[in-house]
């Protein structure tokens, strides 16, 4: 491996899968510059060009779905089935945002003395900074509405995962979209995601990551007034009462925080039962957990594969210290591949790490709690507010913990949390902004007000 180009790996094999180019800053500066150029034809392309381009890109993720879900297996130990759902999100949010060129309405507003219209404007070049996690998914988020609302796009994989991303940019131009305005530049954060911060010419930068690089991205955005938007972590509660489905509950729990290997800002990775319930929880949890198939991604019948690296799994295990309170545990494959097992733990202190920090990995945190008020005051007790369960059979509970609970995204006797057709994004620490449902283009353009006048002055 040198400066100039980074070793993908297989993490459930540990060999090396591609070696990929690594773009410099100055070959940022000019990707940046042909986004620029790029911008004028784009924004000029009738609406329902733009609409039929973007639905034929759609076309063509769909085609090779099989294709990207293996690449994505193979490059980041997603499994199987996962990944082709990834691939389809990706054909879904474009379809979605196909319908948003023919629908860029403005409004015409009463006033004296003319006529007064707005006009939603693209932006001009967004920078799309996407995470190792979900490598398909939140690129798609980022620029299948900024480019429907007529930006050009630059798109930074993380530099672990850039493969599937390179994929979509050459289907992107197999199905038409010209060569500058979607652009996938594999680097590093510090090289090319810097050079969406600092270059003038990005004029929004949207950021998917951890909390500590996102603040950043946004004080660096702050010189140029750029606009920001920042999904970050989260430290989710899964909320549990006695009065809920205790079978249901305990059945689902691991999948709701032990999918993606945990490593999924929305995992549920703190479970809090009620009290009177709490033993026979973890009775039925216990086997849930033990229950989960962990082992080769590829393989069709696998539900969790391997951590992304040597080097988070090390984070991930260094959570564990020799006195941890571990429940029970899962199994893992040994051998080649970062693996880890899911991880049951139960700490008593509120001040645990395990319970305040994101771990981002198999490892999920047990607490009872005495009443609605207290378990509404857990959830709360953290920087983060991004997604969250509650289980219960009384829909007036249900509905009061949804609002008493600082998430942007919840949900009632299911863990399902993004779902394209509706806003996702974090409370507090969790995020700025909201990517996906019906109101994410307007998150890509500017309004511009014209007035008109109809007395000559
Ligand atoms: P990260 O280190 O914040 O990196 C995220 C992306 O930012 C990567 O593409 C990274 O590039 C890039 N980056 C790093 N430093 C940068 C800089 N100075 N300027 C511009 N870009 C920079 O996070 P990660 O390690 O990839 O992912 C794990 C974290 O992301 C977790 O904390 C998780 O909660 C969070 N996350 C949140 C969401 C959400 O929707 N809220 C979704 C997924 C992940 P490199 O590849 O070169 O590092
Ligand atoms: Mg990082």
């Amino acid at each position: 491996m040198t400066d100039l180009a980074f070793d993908v790996i297989n993490p459930a094999t540990e060999e090396v899968v591609r070696s990929v180019p690594l773009t410099s800053a100055e070959e940022t500066d000019a990707a940046i510059e042909r986004a620029r150029a790029a911008l004028p034809s784009w924004r000029a392309v009738a609406p329902g060009d733009r609409a039929r381009l973007l639905r034929r890109f759609a076309d063509a993720v769909d085609a090779d779905i099989e294709n990207l879900a293996r690449l994505e297996v193979a490059n980041s130990g997603h499994t199987i089935g996962n990944a082709r759902g990834e691939a389809g999100n990706v054909r879904d949010v474009l379809h979605y945002y196909a319908a948003a060129p023919e629908r860029l309405i403005g409004k015409q507003i009463p006033v004296p003395g003319g006529v007064n219209i707005t006009f939603a404007e693209p932006l001009g070049v967004v920078g799309v900074i996407v995470p190792w996690n979900f490598p398909m998914p939140i690129a798609g988020w980022g620029f299948a509405p900024a480019l429907a609302a007529g930006n050009t796009v630059v798109l930074k994989p993380a530099e672990l995962t850039p493969l599937t991303a390179l994929r979509l940019g050459e289907l992107a131009r197999e199905a038409g979209i010209p060569e500058d305005v979607f652009q996938v530049l594999p680097g590093k954060g510090s090289v090319v995601g810097q050079r969406f911060v600092d270059h003038p010419a990005v004029r929004k930068v949207v950021f998917t990551g951890s909390t500590e690089v996102g603040k950043r991205i946004m004080a660096g955005c702050s010189a140029q007034v750029k606009r920001v938007t920042l999904e970050l972590g989260g430290k989710n509660a899964n909320i549990v009462f006695a009065d809920a489905d205790l079978e249901q509950a305990a059945a689902t729990a691991p999948y709701g925080v032990f999918d993606n290997a945990g490593q999924d800002c929305c995992a549920r990775s703190r479970i809090l039962v009620q009290g009177s319930v709490y033993e026979r929880f973890m009775e039925l949890l216990e086997p849930a957990v033990q229950g989960v198939v962990v082992g080769d991604p590829g393989a069709e019948s696998t539900e969790m594969g391997p951590l992304i690296s040597a080097g988070h799994r090390e984070k991930v295990a260094s959570f564990l210290r020799p006195d941890s309170p571990v429940a029970f545990r899962g199994s893992a494959p040994d051998g080649a591949g970062f693996w880890f097992p899911p991880t049951v733990v139960t700490p008593d202190s509120p001040a645990d790490p395990l319970l305040t920090e994101e771990v981002f990995g198999p490892i999920v945190a047990v607490v009872p709690f005495a009443d609605e008020a207290e378990a509404v005051a857990l959830a709360n007790d953290t920087d983060y507010g991004l997604s969250g369960s509650i289980w219960t059979a009384d829909v007036g509970r249900a509905l009061r913990v949804s609002r008493g609970v600082e998430a942007g995204n919840l949900s009632v006797n299911s863990h399902s949390a993004v779902r394209y057709w509706t806003p996702f994004g974090g409370f507090k620490q969790s995020g700025l902004g909201r990517e996906l449902g019906p109101d994410a283009v307007e998150a890509f353009t500017e309004t511009k007000n014209v007035f008109i006048s109809t007395e000559g002055k």
